[in-house]
């Protein structure tokens, strides 16, 4: 689901996404900002509705549009990233190849950066004759000791 970057530059911060806007040309509007502001500042993924009621519980106006507006332009620019769940599609800060543990207990998606052994992408490639560029892997778990 991920788009290759456009740059070299990884995206790291907030002033780093903030920066790879100013260098494909795209406007950095007050609600843009507000939008890049919250996912980092939550390092959560989080569906546009969320983002809509955070951003207007702190007192930042912002309308439903604006919201979707700008999130399909931040994904589909490489600047943020969006995953389908379930319940719909999430956004998250971290722009780069990552893989995610989803908790059963609180439904919360974790990125987590997991490297495979060389050998074993290898062997990949060589039972599908598909050359691996990158992989996102799916955990699940819960957090909390469940009694039987
Ligand atoms: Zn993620």
């Amino acid at each position: 689901m991920q788009k290759p970057a456009n740059t070299t530059k990884p995206i790291r911060s907030l002033e780093d996404a903030l920066d790879r806007c100013q260098m494909l040309g795209m406007r950095i509007s007050r609600q843009r900002r507000f939008i890049l502001e919250l996912l980092w500042q939550v390092k959560e993924h989080l569906s546009a509705r969320e983002i809509y009621h955070r951003l207007n519980q702190q007192g930042k106006e912002i309308g439903h549009t604006s919201v979707y507006q700008n999130l399909e332009a931040l994904f589909s620019n490489g600047i943020i990233e969006c995953i389908e769940h379930c319940d719909g599609r999430l956004y998250g800060n971290n722009s780069d190849t990552h893989s995610h543990i989803n908790c059963t207990d609180t439904n919360q998606i974790l990125d987590l950066q997991v490297e495979l052994p060389e050998d074993f992408i290898r062997q990949v490639e060589i039972q599908t004759g598909v050359k691996i560029t990158s992989y996102t892997i799916n955990f699940y778990g819960y957090c909390n000791q469940q009694s039987s």
